[in-house]
């Protein structure tokens, strides 16, 4: 299954899948990466260093330094013949207040969540591209933009480039 067929269906879907997907560039691409793993990389903008999160972490996080709840989700790269020392950030993610908030509380709810439409959540979950410091809804064309945009190959080898997780 691509990822488009997922994003673009009107059956409400969990969120954390989604997220997932989002984050990965895909469902399929995930379960081929980084099924198991327990981590995903986050951004301190302030510290302007990666970090390390649990996968149920919702962006804006506290961050691990400097301005508080500046620590947003981060898409990383890797040519598979480069390796690791040319990981390259393509793009940060954030959830508004408010979805951030809803969420937080399905956590604790005796209902265990809810299902949230794919339109609430493109046009509450914000892409940046790395290096700049403007926030697109998934919604927007900019927004899908940024989100695709981690589909490159390697300048130097040619390969594609793979999401990767710590
Ligand atoms: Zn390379």
């Amino acid at each position: 299954m691509q990822t488009g067929e997922i994003l673009q269906s009107a059956v409400p879907v969990a969120i954390g899948a989604l997220l997932v997907a989002l984050a990965a560039g895909g469902v399929y691409l995930w379960r081929g990466t980084v099924a198991g793993r327990q981590t995903k990389y986050f951004y301190d903008l302030s510290e302007k260093r990666l970090y390390v999160a649990s996968t149920d972490t919702l962006p804006p996080d506290v961050g691990i330094g400097g301005e508080p709840g500046d620590g947003v989700e981060a898409l990383v790269v890797r040519c598979p013949r480069c390796g690791r020392r040319r990981d390259r950030i393509v793009y940060l993610t954030r959830l508004t207040p408010e979805l951030r908030q809803r969420m937080l509380a399905d956590r604790t709810s005796e209902s265990g969540g809810a299902a949230y439409s794919r339109a609430e959540i493109f046009q509450q979950t914000l892409v940046c591209r790395f290096g700049e410091d403007v926030w697109h809804p998934l919604s927007t064309d900019e927004g899908k933009a940024i989100r695709d945009s981690w589909a490159t190959r390697c300048p130097e080898h040619g390969e594609p480039l793979e999401p990767v997780v710590p």
